[in-house]
């Protein structure tokens, strides 16, 4: 594990007044990038060969980096490279999804923002269970064996794999006649099959919270909630009932975007309550705790009540409708905060005021 005094030597030897924000063209990339300009940082994207198209149209980063693969990133004359341009990265889905947690950890030898640590916790499913749970958040029931399987459940894969491959189940019999399917048309691998979370399916609609954790003012702030835009699953209450039975169709959870969610007011109270306890707890879990953006990945049942099936420990392509702001952002800072902004804010005061341990590590 690649420590914080270390990453704090590192951004010691920096050029202050030319410290750039980079991160992986993927994924959050616009608006950290564009939040980042807005705070006055220079920026930097390294995209996939072949994915810069999106960045150079939009004048996204004052400099792009073409590589083959994502990982090359990890090679140390790119780091090296990375470091001479004062650069401080900012983590996402995609960073998690194509580098991998344990390369994040060891090998990515820059200042990360972020808690380097915890980032492993939204990998790994056990681990978020007794945090969210500590923190008293309700969960969906879990099991790893199939024969436990006596209710409408949901099979699911770990990592930021995008809802890739899930699928519902009501009986052990059932999943052995699925996973077969889904093998045979190569929709999952055996490796994911022995990975795989077998969960109570929550009736209800889904709601994903964006807080940002300040470790500078000690407050968590509500950034915005959107809900997933799925397919085939959105779409298929557009199918007459009696075609779905006649031609069978198996639903699928790949997510192609999102949207928007303002919730009822009278909801936001216990959005503040779980998004401090989980704060709260998280800095005993896995010091200095959760910092900066997060997300909590909930379904609303009919009682009104959350049950979260998900944490994601940095910032999610959630809150990607928000590149302007969003309803509740505008309520703090008026126009044109969106999440990646709010990251280059708490950096440029951590810089500022000499905090960077606070919230780099
Ligand atoms: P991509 O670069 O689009 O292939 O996505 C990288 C990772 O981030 C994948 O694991 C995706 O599932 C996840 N991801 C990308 N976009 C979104 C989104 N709009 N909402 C949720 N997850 C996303
Ligand atoms: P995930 O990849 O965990 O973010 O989930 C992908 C999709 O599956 C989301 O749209 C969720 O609404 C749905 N989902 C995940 N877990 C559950 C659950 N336990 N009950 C109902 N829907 C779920």
């Amino acid at each position: 594990m690649i420590q914080q005094e270390e990453v704090l030597e590192l951004l010691e030897e920096y050029n202050r007044k030319k410290i750039t924000v980079a991160t992986l063209g993927s994924h959050s990339a616009l608006q950290i990038l564009k939040g980042a300009k807005e705070e006055g940082f220079k920026t930097l994207a390294i995209c996939k060969e072949g994915r810069e198209i999106v960045y150079e149209r939009f004048r996204a980063a004052d400099e792009i980096i073409i590589l083959k693969d994502y990982k090359k990133m990890l090679q140390s004359e790119m780091v090296k490279k990375l470091q001479e341009k004062n650069c401080v990265f900012v983590p996402h889905g995609s960073l998690i999804a194509y580098v991998g947690v344990e390369s994040i950890e060891n090998k990515l030898r820059l200042p990360l923002i972020g808690n380097r640590r915890i980032l492993r916790y939204e990998a790994d499913r056990s681990a978020e269970r007794r945090w969210l749970e500590e923190a008293n958040v309700k969960m969906p029931k879990e099991t790893k064996n199939p024969r436990e399987i006596n209710a409408l459940s949901i099979v699911k894969f770990p990592g930021a794999k995008g809802g890739r491959g899930y699928f519902l189940v009501s009986s052990y019999g059932e999943f052995i006649r699925k996973s077969k399917k889904m093998l045979e048309k190569k929709r999952i691998t055996e490796e994911d099959l022995k990975k795989a979370t077998i969960q109570e399916y929550i009736p209800g609609v889904n709601v994903y919270i964006s807080y940002f954790y300040s470790p500078l003012k000690n407050e968590v702030e509500l950034f915005g909630m959107d809900r997933r835009y799925e397919a085939n699953i959105d779409g298929m209450a557009r199918i007459p009932a009696a075609d779905q039975i006649n031609s069978y169709i198996e639903p699928s959870y790949v997510v192609v975007g999102n949207a928007p969610i303002v919730a009822r007011e009278s909801l936001l109270g216990e959005v503040f309550r779980m998004g401090d306890r989980i704060v709260e707890v998280s800095k005993k879990i896995a010091p200095p705790g959760m910092l900066g953006a997060f997300c909590l990945e909930t379904m609303v049942t009919h009682k009104l009540e959350f049950i979260a099936f998900e944490i994601s420990t940095r910032i999610v392509a959630g809150t990607n409708p928000f590149t302007a702001g969003s309803p509740y952002s505008y309520l703090l800072y008026g126009n044109n905060m969106s999440m990646g902004r709010r990251i280059a804010v708490e950096l440029k005061n951590a810089l500022r005021e000499g905090k960077e341990k606070l919230l780099i590590t």
